[in-house]
């Protein structure tokens, strides 16, 4: 790898490029596209302190708003987004955990774009635009993926993404049969590696999604989000983005949803979501099965009943997704956040599972798994029969 500090507090982005600092080092020059102003962040998730960036990236029209809106970061020139020993596969760095997810951003080129088939929550699974999150959910899969300590890593050749996607939803021509993903769309996920609210204040990559979906009528985009970001309400979707609040008991998520919005928020969301032009789903998920569940998601039931509005009720669905947990984020866990591996790791009651990907993970045994879905499904239908279920596994 090979590195470069370069301290760019001084960088001008706002109207024709300054060449100096990280500009000279990824050699941007003045013919290059002009970077429309941006205003720093100034955001609790983001105190970013350093951006590890592929020279090409960092270049980019993408990656230029990027550094604009995190002026005073160091810039430090990497070979790949993926070779950074310091940040990925390092459990080693659990005591610096959530410092690391704050202070630190990553540009890449995506450089092999696919569309995967889904079939559950999504028909389909786009290429990511972004994937590692600020937010530090006890039970995340995506450090799994990619190490442990996993800052943000924005993918500036959004254009190409886009261009990709639209091609993608053009092969498929209309859709003609419903499926639990949606009745006639195309149903894209968009944040299988990341949190889309969150990207939102890094990049405008999902302001571009949203744009592209806007204009495709045999396509929707969907995304599941613990973060309330309200300026996604500008955005204008149209009813082509599907925007799926995670939701579970308050006391759940005091203890493993870390540094996400409250669940108070984001439930006080949904409707002005819904008055800006989304789909808003819900996602239960995780389903974690402890002492006192039930009682709890009856009053998560009740509150959702109490405060959505009829419009809300109208157009909503949810899926019900029980936890799968990990061996191997269990003994990092035990590192940092014990008291949410008394929630999470259960032996008495979980069963080896090999994951889609290939991951040994551990889930609930058969009947637990079978019995909690079956009550949680009678809870929903007896407080809030107006919440179809898509699916729940
Ligand atoms: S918000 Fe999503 S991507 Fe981020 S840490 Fe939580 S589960 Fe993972």
């Amino acid at each position: 790898m090979g590195r470069t500090g370069v301290r760019n507090g001084t960088r001008e982005l706002r109207a024709a490029p300054v060449v100096t600092d990280a500009l000279t080092l990824f050699d941007v020059g003045p013919d290059d596209d002009v970077v429309p102003a941006e205003t720093p962040v100034e955001n609790r998730l983001l105190q970013v302190r350093t951006v590890y960036a592929e020279p090409a990236a960092a270049a980019s029209p993408r990656g230029r708003q990027v550094l604009a809106r995190f002026p005073a970061a160091e810039v430090v020139e990497v070979a790949s987004h993926w070779q950074l020993p310091e940040l990925h596969g390092n459990a080693g760095n659990v005591d610096r955990w959530v410092r690391v997810k704050s202070e630190t951003l990553v540009l890449g080129v995506k450089k092999s774009l696919s569309t995967r088939p889904n079939g559950r929550s999504a028909d389909f699974i786009a290429p990511s635009t972004s994937n590692g999150c600020a937010m530090a959910c006890a039970y995340c899969y995506v450090p799994r993926r990619k190490g442990y300590a996993n800052p943000i890593t924005v993918f500036t050749n959004i254009e190409q993404i886009t261009a990709h996607l639209r091609r993608h939803v053009a092969r498929q021509g209309p859709k003609t049969e419903p499926n639990q993903c949606d009745r006639d769309s195309w149903v894209y996920d968009l944040g299988e590696n990341s949190d889309c609210s969150v990207d939102a204040v890094v990049s405008d990559n999902v302001a571009d999604l949203v744009a592209t979906f806007r204009d495709l009528p045999t396509a929707k985009a969907s995304f599941a989000t613990k973060f309330v970001n309200r300026q996604l309400l500008d955005l204008d979707p149209q009813g082509r983005t599907r925007v799926r609040f995670s939701l579970m008991p308050d006391a759940d998520a005091h203890l493993l949803d870390v540094r996400t919005s409250r669940i108070a928020e984001r439930i006080a969301a949904i409707d002005d979501f819904v008055a800006a032009g989304y789909e808003v789903h819900l996602n239960f998920s995780p389903v974690v099965l402890r002492e006192g569940w039930e009682a709890d998601w009856t009053a998560l039931l009740r509150q959702l009943d109490d405060e959505l509005s009829p419009a809300a009720k109208a157009q909503a669905a949810t899926e019900v997704i029980m936890l799968t947990h990990n061996e191997g984020l269990h003994e990092v866990n035990l590192g940092w956040h014990p008291q949410a591996e008394q929630l999470l790791w259960r032996p008495e009651v979980q069963q080896p599972k090999v994951s889609q990907n290939g991951q040994l993970n551990v889930r609930y045994r058969n009947d637990v798994k079978r019995a909690g879905v079956q009550r949680l499904q009678a809870l929903i239908a007896q407080h809030t029969p107006w919440l179809p279920v898509r699916y729940a596994f």
